[in-house]
C-alpha cells in the first residue's frame, strides 16, 4: 500500500506530481539537487492551490492538510520509508540513469519506482535499478494539477503487481490512466511533438510568423494553444530531447529536430520557465520573438 511518495526533481513537472498527490491524502517528500528550485516549488504549489481554493475546487481545510503533508529536502537523505519514488528531473538519460542508481541506495527493497519520462524508454532506465519489475513509467502532463491523463508504461520487466499499484494510485489522484507500451515517446508525446517540431520548420522556413502560425492551428485546427504556445509551455529543452529519442529511436529522418529549435536551446530560451522562448514573457503581455 502506499502511503508516502517521494519525488526526485522540483521543476513545473515535479511540483505539479507534488501537490496533486499531498491532495490526494499522500505524505510527499520532494526532492532536487537545487535548494532555490525547492523553494520557487513550494511558492508554487501554494499559489497553485491557494487559487484552487479561491475557485471552490477544494476547502482550506484539505489546502492546510496538503501542505502539512508535504516536505522538501536536498538529495534524497528523507527517502528510506518512501513506498513509491516518481523521477521527474531533467529529460536526459544520463541524468536520470545517475539518479536512478543513486535512489537504489537510498530506498526500502519494497519501494516502488516510477519515471515520469517524456520519451526515454522505460526498459532501458530499469535496467540500471536493482528491481526492473517494481520500476515503470507515470507519465503525468502539464500542468498537473489540471490535466486528466496519466500515461502508465509498462517496462519489459514490469510486474503485474506493480502496474496495479501504480494504476490504482493514478485513479486515487483522480486521474485517467492510458496505457502506453515502451516505444520512444509513447503515445501522446509521439503524436504531438513531431507536429510542434514541424511547427516550428514552418517559422524556420518563413511560411508564418509565430503568431501567424498559432493564430492558424487555434483557429483553423481548433487546437486551444497554438502549438509554439505550447512548445514554450513545455520547455524547449523537453521538446528537443523528445525530438531527438524520436530520432534516434526511430531512425527515421522525419522526426529530425529543427535546427531552428537546436538554436533556442543553445540560446537557453526554454520558454515559459526561462521567460523567454518563441514568445518574451518578461512584460504584461507576452510578445513574439520572431
Ligand atoms: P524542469 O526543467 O522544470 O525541472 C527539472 C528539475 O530537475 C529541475 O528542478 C532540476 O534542478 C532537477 N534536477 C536536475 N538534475 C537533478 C538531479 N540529479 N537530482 C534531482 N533533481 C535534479 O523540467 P520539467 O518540465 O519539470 O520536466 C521533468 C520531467 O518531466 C522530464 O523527464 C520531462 O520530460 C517530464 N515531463 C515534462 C512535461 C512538460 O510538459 N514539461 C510533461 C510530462 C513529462
Amino acid at each position: 500500500m502506499i502511503q508516502k511518495i517521494g519525488v526526485i526533481g522540483a521543476g513545473q513537472m515535479g511540483n505539479g506530481i507534488a501537490h496533486v498527490c499531498a491532495l490526494a491524502g499522500y505524505d510527499v517528500v520532494l526532492s532536487d539537487i537545487n535548494e532555490d528550485q525547492l523553494t520557487k516549488a513550494l511558492e508554487t504549489i501554494e499559489g497553485n492551490m491557494v487559487r484552487q481554493v479561491a475557485r471552490g475546487h477544494i476547502s482550506e481545510a484539505d489546502h492546510a492538510a496538503a501542505k502539512g503533508r508535504l516536505s522538501t529536502v536536498v538529495g534524497l537523505e528523507t527517502f528510506s520509508d518512501v513506498d513509491l519514488a516518481i523521477e521527474s528531473a531533467t529529460e536526459d538519460e544520463t541524468v536520470k540513469k545517475a539518479i536512478l542508481e543513486d535512489l537504489c541506495q537510498h530506498v526500502g527493497s519494497e519501494t516502488l519506482i516510477a519515471t515520469n519520462t517524456s520519451s526515454i524508454s522505460v526498459t532501458r532506465l530499469a535496467s540500471v535499478t536493482d528491481r526492473p519489475e517494481q520500476f515503470m513509467g507515470m507519465h503525468f502532463m502539464n500542468p498537473v494539477p489540471v490535466m486528466q491523463l496519466v500515461e502508465l508504461i509498462r517496462g519489459i520487466a514490469t510486474s503485474e503487481e506493480t502496474f496495479g499499484t501504480v494504476r490504482e494510485l493514478t485513479i486515487k489522484l483522480g486521474k485517467t490512466p492510458a496505457n502506453a507500451e515502451d516505444f520512444p515517446a509513447f503515445i501522446v508525446n509521439r503524436i504531438l511533438l513531431p507536429m510542434i517540431n514541424e511547427a516550428v520548420y514552418t517559422l524556420y522556413e518563413g511560411v508564418g510568423t509565430v503568431e501567424a502560425i498559432d493564430t492558424a492551428m487555434r483557429l483553423g485546427a481548433n487546437h486551444p494553444m497554438g502549438p509554439l504556445t505550447l512548445a514554450d509551455f513545455i520547455g524547449l529543452d523537453t521538446c528537443l530531447a523528445v525530438m531527438q529519442v524520436l530520432y534516434e529511436g526511430l531512425a527515421d529522418t522525419k522526426y529530425r529536430p529543427c535546427p531552428l529549435l537546436v538554436k533556442y536551446v543553445e540560446a537557453g530560451w526554454l520558454g515559459r520557465k526561462t521567460g523567454r522562448g518563441f514568445y518574451d514573457y518578461r512584460g504584461e503581455t507576452p510578445v513574439p520573438t520572431r
